[in-house]
């Protein structure tokens, strides 16, 4: 079968979480599984193996899963996009809207050298405004985001059309 559709077999749908209403896309059985494991980090892969890159950011926290083991088989080094208040040294801070209230992501302000080029990766595209908050994080430590990356898109909630808006070339495997 293609692998993409494979990966998207392997992902359970929990419905009324974490509120009622709401379908939350599990990835727990593409890892738990190591044959769905490594067809999903090989799709990534394959995708980036030829691709001039300096770094792999990954998103707080499904993010750092698949992203830290992309950063080792790419021979890449990996930086993390925190949550607030996570991370110790000196950081740069960028807040977004969720439906209710506000977040905020940081990193690190030694995270990326001005000019590396970096693959930036989450689990799940949704409103797509903690990807466009990492990327613009990113961009404000000068880094060159070449691909925003995710294992799952939700289309009809606008993330993956906001994120090509803002010129940055998006990657997803698959979308509920
Ligand atoms: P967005 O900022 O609205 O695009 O939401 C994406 C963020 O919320 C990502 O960091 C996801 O990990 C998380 N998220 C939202 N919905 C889901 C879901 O159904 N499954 C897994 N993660 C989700």
């Amino acid at each position: 079968t293609d692998p993409a559709e494979y990966i998207r077999n392997a992902i359970r749908s929990v419905p009324d979480w974490p509120s009622p209403g709401v379908t939350f896309r599990d990835i727990t059985p593409i890892l738990q599984d190591p044959r769905s494991f490594r067809v999903l980090v090989d799709l990534f892969v394959y995708r980036y193996m030829r691709q001039r890159l300096d770094l792999v950011a990954g998103v707080d926290a499904r993010g750092f899963i698949l992203g830290s083991v992309l950063a080792y088989e790419l021979n890449l080094g990996f930086v993390p996009v925190r949550k607030k208040g996570k991370l110790p040294y000196q950081t740069l801070a960028e807040e977004y809207t969720l439906e209710y209230g506000n977040a905020t992501v940081e990193m690190h302000t030694d995270a990326v050298k001005p000019g590396q080029r970096v693959l930036l990766i989450d689990d799940l595209i949704a409103t797509g405004g903690t990807m466009v908050a990492a990327a613009k994080l990113l961009q404000r430590l000068g880094a060159n985001v070449v691909e925003a990356a995710a294992i799952i898109d939700l289309p009809e909630l606008g993330g993956s059309d906001i994120l090509k808006e803002t010129g940055l070339p998006i990657y997803t495997v698959c979308s509920f």
